[in-house]
């Protein structure tokens, strides 16, 4: 069979376009001469609506990317000197380049097992508690991915616990919440609860996995940890000069709850997949689906086939035989339907 023009795929969820509601709100912010470097009507409301959200007077400031989120939130955590506890599968540690620690300028990433992506508080307890000399780097901020790189959300109260014990130990406390909607949309509770309620100090709240072309928000709910965070980002290329261009999108996708409804969306389409390959024998879902990721075992050679006829997902991201499917706000059921049709051909 020869390769067939694809337009979706399951690679990732930031091979998606803009969503409509993001679209819609740059064209509007396009009309005109506006201030810059963020001191615009755009941002000054989107910042306002993250602030209803979630429900407090948090400050926000927003960035062009994930990497830059979480490692400027993590320098105002720490000293050069202290630690950053987090999941060995983090992508802090995983998937940028260093980034936390140079802008740490040094801070050193201490890194946790545990099960389904997540980090248990026992071993944050035990991190912290296994040297308390001069020679340890101090152990400063814990980090938390929600939801986790295998697509595992914490609940509220799994996230009290650990905050609980990191705010015993002294810890500060991140999320890089590069999928919070689908974290939100899965568990189905408030922002603040999950957050501030639940002990977070700080939140990389994405927007670019979630439907919007590019940028993330920091979002501090601890006010002292902001304090100068505007310069922090003016030195690390962060202070976009058209900032309306960065914030007008989250007021498209907030204002009338388009963010969640594109995240139950695409969490509904992993569970489609899911329900889908689990009716195959020689599949095997590695990790509870919980958000917009499923993570299978398929053999090779129906993995290969599945490339040929133009399904694009990569293998090895986690695991090396593990293939990991991302539905995105534009994945269909069409699109879920005819990759298991496929897959269920090439099975026999
Ligand atoms: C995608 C992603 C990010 C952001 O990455 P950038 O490419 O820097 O925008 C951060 N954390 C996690 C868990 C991610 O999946």
């Amino acid at each position: 069979m020869p390769p067939m023009k694809r337009t979706r795929h399951f690679a990732s969820d930031n091979y998606s376009g803009m969503c409509p509601e993001a679209w819609a709100a740059m064209a509007e912010a396009n009309a005109g001469h506006e201030v810059s470097y963020g001191n615009d009507v755009w941002t000054q409301r989107a910042a306002d609506m993250i602030r209803e959200i979630f429900e407090t007077n948090c400050e926000v400031f927003f960035v062009f990317n994930g990497t830059s989120a979480n490692s400027l939130s993590l320098a105002s955590l720490c000293q050069s000197y202290h630690s950053i506890l987090c999941h060995e599968l983090a992508h802090i540690e995983t998937s940028e380049c260093g980034a936390p620690e140079f802008f740490s300028n040094g801070s050193k990433i201490l890194l946790l097992p545990g099960e389904n992506g997540k980090v248990s508080a026992a071993e944050v307890e035990h991190a912290v508690k296994r040297r308390s000399d001069i020679h340890y780097p101090k152990p400063g901020a814990l980090s938390l991915t929600q939801v986790t790189e295998v697509g595992t959300a914490y609940t509220a109260a799994e996230l009290q616990a650990l905050t609980s014990t990191a705010k015993s130990l002294g810890l500060r406390v991140q999320m890089d919440g590069a999928r919070f909607a689908n974290a939100v949309a899965s568990l189905n509770v408030s922002p603040a609860d999950i957050t501030w309620r639940a002990g977070v100090d700080v939140l990389c709240f994405g927007g670019s996995k979630n439907g919007i072309a590019l940028g993330e928000a920091v979002v501090f709910f601890n006010h002292d940890l902001a304090h100068e965070f505007d310069y922090r980002c003016k030195q690390g290329g962060q202070l976009a000069s058209k900032m309306r261009f960065l914030s007008a999108p989250w007021l498209g996708m907030l204002k009338d709850g388009a963010w969640l409804r594109h995240a139950r969306h695409t969490n509904a389409m992993a569970q489609r997949l899911e329900a889908g390959l689990k009716t195959m024998s020689g599949v095997k879902i590695s990790y509870p689906v919980q958000s917009n990721a499923v993570f299978a075992k398929m053999p090779p050679a129906a993995e290969a086939k599945l490339h040929e006829r133009g399904w694009h997902f990569y293998t090895g991201v986690i695991t090396p035989e593990e293939s990991r499917l991302m539905c995105s706000w534009d994945t269909t059921a069409e699109d879920v339907d005819s990759f298991i049709a496929d897959l269920k051909q090439i099975l026999g």
